[in-house]
């Protein structure tokens, strides 16, 4: 087996679920480090350099998976999935909204949460391999190569999906998309979260990139990028 995958940090209290999540990622090659607290979590992050990080939002100590998500975004880009509880749509949209890439529901099959990793992390290989490519929106840049957003020359920080729905906007530039036109192109076919997750990283594209972006509402569609 090839056991060059790579380190993830499976941050969840319960020993159950974090051994099960072990036990199928290292199947598939990965290195896992496991962390009980929120605290816990980010020494992890911070010492193991990890290629992904799976993340429980209910976590004891002060420190919640929310504020773990906050806190990593203020350093780093490594790729986020949430672990939510049935029906906790607010932690959903808030943990987009703090950068995380994706989030599965409990009860979750481990199946369904080795999936996600791999795209996830094919994604974030893919795009390296690609050329060099800077597409200039008025005074927003978008770097394919670097994966690097740009606002008058400043890089502003942007997770991994928020960049990738940019790109997509960038690269069909003037079209009007559909929300599940951008699901489909952004996180893929397979995907089967929801089209509000589209407004989400909507909201805080036009949040980060501000009056400089272009881009607009298609009433009874999606969004342009004009
Ligand atoms: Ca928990």
């Amino acid at each position: 087996m090839d056991m060059q995958q790579g380190t993830i940090v499976v941050v969840e209290d319960d020993h159950n679920i974090a051994d099960l999540l072990e036990l199928y990622l290292r199947r598939e090659g990965y290195r896992v480090v496991q962390a009980e607290t929120g605290e816990d979590g980010l020494a992890a992050v911070h010492d193991q350099r990890p290629r992904l990080v799976v993340l429980d939002i209910g976590l004891p100590g002060g420190v919640d998976g929310l504020e773990v998500c906050r806190r990593l975004r203020s350093t780093t880009d490594v790729p986020v999935i949430m672990l939510t509880a049935r029906d906790e749509e607010v932690d959903r949209v808030l943990g987009l909204e703090l950068g995380a890439d994706d989030y599965v529901t409990k009860p979750f099959s481990p199946r369904e949460v080795v999936a996600r990793v791999k795209a996830i992390l094919r994604r974030a290989e893919g795009s390296g391999r690609e050329p060099a490519d800077v597409i200039a929106i008025g005074t927003v840049e978008v770097d394919a190569a670097r994966r690097e957003a740009r606002v008058a020359g400043r890089p502003i920080a942007l997770a991994t999906r928020e960049f990738d729905l940019l790109r997509y906007l960038a690269e069909n530039r003037g079209l009007a998309l559909s929300r599940q036109q951008l699901l489909d192109g952004v996180w893929g076919p397979g995907w089967y979260g929801d089209e509000r997750t589209v407004d989400v990283h909507v909201r805080q594209l036009r949040k980060k990139l501000g009056d400089g972006l272009p881009l607009a509402t298609v009433w009874g569609v999606g969004y342009r990028l004009d």
